[in-house]
């Protein structure tokens, strides 16, 4: 997507440690009109997709998933990092491993909110090594929904998240996949 690619290109940072924020405009301060667009591209990367519900995970993946299920007029469910699991049955569980923070969180979805008759599109800002989407693919196994797809705003190609989720058959599309990135140079893989 040319519009997002210009824009990691005109505002984002590479910080060290392989994180670019583009936190002015993605996932801190967000920028409406160009999430909007991104919505409507997931929309039409998926449109032959019977979507019931857009799942991602809190805290950053929230707010562009609001904005993408407007074009797909379908609730939002977020899995919630929990401090402790209740295992009194009511919740699907899974573990995920931060990139950003390394730390390993339980996770937890209602299992009100998900079940064997939902068509899932994941969704999250970014894919690194994989564990975050890991995670929502395990709750949508486990609710017995049927994973449609996930949707990425932006990869990062030289880490092993996409590649390992393309190998298990999973449909992945990623609106930026980055192929290098250095303090001086950022290139997008065509
Ligand atoms: P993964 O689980 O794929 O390793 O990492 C995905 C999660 O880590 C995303 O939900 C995102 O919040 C965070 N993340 C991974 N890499 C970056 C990055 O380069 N920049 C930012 N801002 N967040 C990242």
């Amino acid at each position: 997507m040319q519009l997002l690619k210009n824009r990691i290109l005109k505002d984002g940072i590479v910080k060290p440690g392989n994180v670019l924020k583009v936190d002015s405009f993605l996932n801190h301060q967000m920028d409406i009109a160009l999430i909007n667009e991104i919505g409507k591209e997931f929309k039409a990367r998926f449109a032959d997709c019977p979507i019931t519900k857009i799942l991602t995970i809190e805290a950053s993946g929230i707010g562009i998933a609001c904005i993408v299920a407007q074009y797909f007029g379908v609730p939002v469910v977020f899995a919630k990092k929990a401090q402790s699991i209740n295992l009194d049955g009511e919740m699907y569980t899974t573990k995920v491993e931060s990139f950003t923070h390394k730390k390993v969180y339980d996770v937890i979805l209602s299992k009100k909110f998900l079940g064997p008759e939902d068509h899932v599109l994941l969704i999250d800002d970014f894919l690194a090594n994989g564990c975050a989407l890991l995670g929502l693919i395990d709750i949508v196994k486990k609710s017995g929904a049927t994973l449609e797809g996930a949707g990425i705003v932006i990869e990062k190609g030289f880490q092993c998240g996409g590649q390992q989720i393309r190998n298990m058959g999973i449909r992945l599309e990623s609106l930026a996949i980055i192929e290098s990135m250095t303090d001086t140079s950022l290139t997008f893989r065509e």
